[in-house]
């Protein structure tokens, strides 16, 4: 008698096994879908809710979940700038104050050493002139290297054009990175650091165009001179 309850057991549990087995089976294309709409609860009842953020990369909500019709979700939304932040790089004030636009010289292709072209434009100025923001972008980066000296790289809100401007005797008081500069406000000074020559006060300013706003060092270089001359 307890032999047979337990193969009776037996039985039981394999059958119930099985059960278990064609159930999943059966519910193998609905499952992914539950488990989407149980994981995007949060934004789906929340539109204020905005998922966490590694190294700055928006996180990316996979397209599986299913949504009877569109919501606006902020997250949904293409990584790149908004469709109206064109490249104000057409309007380009002159980056030295006082310089008009008739004094400006197109050193774009001029020598320098090593066989290398110029790539920039040379604004000649008295020391301490005011530099300024030519277009409203966000200060990137303040960096002092060898060649340039005191530095500014300034990215537009196309999120492709880099602005340049080196040799500063100082940055503007209280300038710092991540700071978004608005057109014609004083961003420094001209000067004669890095390998400008003592004295020879000058704005080196330069346009390039990057793949990944993040690589502000990594663009390729365009002529600013037709740019500033207007
Ligand atoms: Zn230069």
């Amino acid at each position: 008698m307890a032999n047979r309850g337990r193969r009776l057991m037996r039985v039981l549990l394999a059958m119930s096994l099985v059960a278990n087995a064609v159930f999943v089976w059966m519910l193998r294309d609905e499952l992914p879908e539950r488990l989407a709409a149980v994981i995007s609860f949060p934004a789906a009842e929340n539109p204020n809710y905005v998922p966490p953020v590694e190294d700055g990369a928006p996180l990316v909500v996979a397209e599986t979940v299913a949504t009877p019709e569109p919501t606006p979700d902020p997250v949904a939304a293409t990584p790149s700038p908004s469709p109206n932040a064109e490249s104000s790089s057409a309007n380009l004030l002159i980056p030295v104050e006082g310089v008009r636009s008739e004094d400006l010289q197109d050193t774009y292709t001029a020598s320098r050493s090593g066989g290398r072209e110029h790539d920039a434009i040379d604004i000649i100025a008295p020391r301490g002139t005011p530099v300024v923001a030519v277009t409203d972008g966000t200060i990137v980066k303040l960096f002092r290297s060898v060649p340039g000296g005191i530095t500014i790289y300034q990215l537009d809100p196309d999120d492709r054009t880099i602005y340049y401007y080196a040799h500063l005797e100082r940055y503007a008081d209280g300038l710092a990175e991540n700071h978004f500069a608005r057109r014609g406000e004083v961003i420094g000074y001209v000067g004669d650091t890095g390998n400008s020559g003592a004295g020879n006060y000058h704005l080196h300013f330069s346009v390039s165009i990057v793949s990944d706003p993040k690589r502000w060092w990594d663009g390729r270089n365009i002529n600013p001179y037709p740019l500033l001359r207007k």
